[in-house]
């Protein structure tokens, strides 16, 4: 049986964390998005990617929540200290992986090739691909301006209203090697409880991986990041809010139309009938523990007709 899993970072992590706990990780691929990819200091940043290595690697800070356990900031605070930037935050050991990927990348490697090494340092047994190798980048609209997302989402601690988001870079830009053979050779397909807008949306903005999705022969089923109406972390719910209207499943589902088969939703969300014949799958998807993650793991499978 094998997954395939568009995912952002931190929500998308939690997922396959119990995604590889109920199947062969040799079995799944991960599509990770790589819009909010950063240059810092000089060294390529690939957040989404990152968290994603990090907790499936079991090197993630789970109580910060993102970044790694048992972190140091010398690097950072020398930096500052010599009049460098310091409103990214990178630890030291993060910036060990930023090192070797910006070395790689400057000599010639494709972001596909590096992180793939990265993965197998780091002991993962799934294939994380970039979504594209191209350059592809998230800028929100506000009332104050238009932002690269970092500057929105990090400097601005994303308080600004978001009025629309575009990708840079998105008509041009191609699904990276593997990507598209990960979606055709599925058996299921997972939308990754991450945020519509910033972290899938730059996926789908990927006209072929769109297609890919689009022309599928299995089941495709998403993960709300939503409980209650609300995002469990960061802008979700406020940007559903405005871009979509509203904050219920149906309004989720309307970020994937024509891609979905099946919406999970959390216990506190009421089911609806949802446009296009998707099917509601009413789960616990609250991730605090392994347990809860599994759980949820098992909850998409099965919606997907596809019991683990
Ligand atoms: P980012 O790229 O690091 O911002 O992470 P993602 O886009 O992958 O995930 C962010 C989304 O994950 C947020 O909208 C959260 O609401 C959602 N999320 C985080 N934890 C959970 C959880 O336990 N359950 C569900 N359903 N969503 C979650
Ligand atoms: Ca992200």
């Amino acid at each position: 049986m094998k997954a395939t899993v568009l995912s952002g970072g931190v929500g998308g992590a939690r997922f396959l964390r119990g995604l590889v706990a109920v199947v062969d990780p040799d079995n799944v691929a991960i599509v990770g998005n790589v819009a909010d990819d950063i240059e810092v200091l000089g060294l390529h940043v690939s957040p989404d990617l990152d968290s994603i290595l990090y907790a499936l690697a079991g090197l993630a800070d789970e109580e910060r929540g993102w970044g790694r356990a048992r972190e140091t900031w010398n690097a950072l605070a020398t930096a500052e200290a010599f009049g460098g930037e310091a409103w990214f935050k990178l630890g030291d050991r993060d910036i060990g992986l930023h090192l070797v990927r910006t070395q790689a990348l400057r000599e010639g490697a494709t972001l596909t090739e590096v992180t793939a090494r990265l993965a197998r340092a780091a002991g993962l047994r799934c294939t994380l691909l970039p979504a594209t190798d191209d350059p592809l980048r998230t800028f929100i609209e506000s009332p104050a301006g238009t932002f690269a997302f970092q500057t929105w989402f990090v400097a601005r601690g994303h308080r600004d209203d978001v009025g629309a988001v575009h990708y840079a870079g998105a008509p041009e830009a191609r699904a990276a090697h593997g990507v598209l053979a990960a979606i055709d050779e599925a058996d299921v397909i997972v939308i990754a409880p991450s945020n519509p807008y910033v972290s899938i949306g730059p996926i789908l903005a990927v006209d072929d991986i769109r297609a890919a999705l689009a022309r599928r022969r299995v089941p495709c089923v998403a993960v709300s990041p939503l409980v209650d109406g609300r995002a469990v972390k960061g802008p979700a719910d406020r940007m559903l809010a405005r871009l979509a209207g509203g904050t219920t499943p149906a309004h989720v589902a309307s970020c994937y139309t024509g891609l979905i088969d099946a919406l999970v939703i959390d216990e506190a969300d009421a089911p609806a009938e949802l446009a296009g014949g998707v099917r509601t799958v009413v789960a616990r998807t609250l991730m605090h523990d392994e347990e809860a993650r599994r759980r949820l793991a098992l909850a998409v499978l099965d919606a997907a007709g596809t019991p683990a």
